[in-house]
């Protein structure tokens, strides 16, 4: 069984914000065995966002809508499902209570517009809002080719988490009798391309279940293992032979699961070894800085970051670091932005320990943005392997 997902909300296909709330549910969904087919987003237009449910609903039966709910004319999903199915706006005088009773615990009357909220379109379930005054609400429908639902949920992130785990996941199990899940594994490698990658395990991106997908990132790439099945433990099952495989063809490039990261990894490798680590960068936006002293284990690992002169040679600095901040491992990074977009782009760094101090240079072909995020992610990938 598939599932459709609505974003709502003209910020969202403006840019002005990133549509985190799809790939919220469509996680969640995965562990109820409900994949999402479908994803849109769309502007606060009330004839296309009806036109959009009524397709949406006829094609599939169940559509989660996000946004649109709030007490302004131009929150239109409330409209648009009612006029979707050709019913009228019921007011729900008990939701009318509990968004009176919300704002007086803060001491606050609702305006007129916020009586809004406690209209849904007739014969809906509400769902009371607990953390915010939007109160969600489903409609069953006939659209689909059995029957359907659509969900409509609000806007803000945290109030529709909280609805999706506490109300609508549990309704959708039962009302679909769904037994299955979707689980994911995901195995994380870094020094290694996403073609190299493709050319050792391009046989097992072919299974159908589980699958095998690629994820690249600036300068790590992620291999998704997922299998559908009646429970986790059929599931761990189906993942446990192909995910053997892929880590005989890649160990040298594993470095985590899931949603470990390699900033983590090298803390944990430093601190297991009682190992500190100090830098100097220039150009790389204080990136590798930011990634190091926002570990947990950084008072233990992290001597911090000096500066590095404009002419001074990076494998001297990286000694200087070490000396100067008491640090086993000295980092020095430069970064070289380029004056125009043709200019090449590139980096230069060096690491010292106790066995040596080696240098690197490197070209960067990539979105300029991501240079300095692939610059100290390249850090981390020599360093994880160095420690190894
Ligand atoms: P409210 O009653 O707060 O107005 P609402 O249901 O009308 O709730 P929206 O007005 O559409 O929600 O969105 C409220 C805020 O929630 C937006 O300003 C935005 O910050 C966030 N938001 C909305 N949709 C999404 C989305 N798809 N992904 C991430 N954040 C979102
Ligand atoms: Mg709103």
């Amino acid at each position: 069984m598939h599932a459709e997902l609505i974003a709502i909300g003209s910020e969202l296909v403006l840019g002005e914000i990133v549509d985190t709330n799809s790939a919220h549910i469509a996680r969640a969904l995965r562990g109820i065995g409900l994949a999402v087919e479908r994803s849109t987003t769309i502007a606060d237009d009330l004839p296309k966002i009806t036109a959009l449910m009524r397709e949406a609903c006829a094609r599939t039966p169940i559509v989660i809508t996000t946004g649109g709910l709030g007490p302004t004319v131009d929150d239109p999903t409330r409209a648009a499902v009612a006029a979707a199915f050709d019913r009228e706006l019921d007011f729900h005088p008990e939701l009318w209570r509990q968004i009176k009773e919300r704002f007086g615990r803060f001491g606050r009357i609702p305006g007129d517009n916020n009586r809004q909220q406690a209209f849904i379109p007739a014969g809906g379930t509400p769902v009371e809002n607990p953390v915010g005054t939007a109160p969600a609400f489903w409609v069953e429908h006939t659209a689909a080719y059995g029957d359907g639902v659509i969900i409509s949920l609000p806007g803000v992130p945290r109030e529709m988490e909280h609805l999706l785990q506490a109300r609508v996941l549990p309704f959708l199990r039962e009302r679909f009798h769904l037994t299955g899940v979707i689980k994911a594994r995901v195995l994380r490698t870094i020094g290694i391309g996403e073609s190299n990658i493709d050319a050792l395990i391009g046989e097992l991106e072919k299974l159908t279940n589980p699958t095998v997908g690629l994820n690249a990132h600036a300068g790590n790439v992620d291999i998704r293992i997922t299998a559908t099945a009646e429970s986790e433990a059929d599931a761990d099952t189906l993942i446990a032979p192909v995910e053997a495989q892929v880590r005989a063809a890649l160990a040298d490039h594993i470095y985590g699961q899931n949603g470990e990261t390699i900033d983590q990894v090298v803390g944990r490798t430093l601190q297991a070894r009682g190992y500190r680590l100090g830098i100097a960068e220039s150009g790389a936006a204080g990136q590798l800085n930011a990634r190091l002293a926002v570990l947990p284990m950084a008072a233990d690992v992290y001597a911090g970051a000096a500066p590095l002169g404009a002419d001074e040679d990076l494998a001297l600095a990286a000694e200087r670091i070490r000396a100067s901040q008491q640090a086993h491992v000295g980092v020095a990074l430069r970064v070289y932005q380029g004056a125009s977009p043709m200019d090449p782009r590139g980096l230069e760094l060096a690491i010292s320990d106790s066995t040596g101090t080696d240098t690197q240079r490197s070209g960067y072909g990539g979105p300029p943005a991501s240079l300095p995020l692939w610059s100290s992610t390249l850090i981390l990938n020599l360093l994880w392997r160095r420690l190894r």
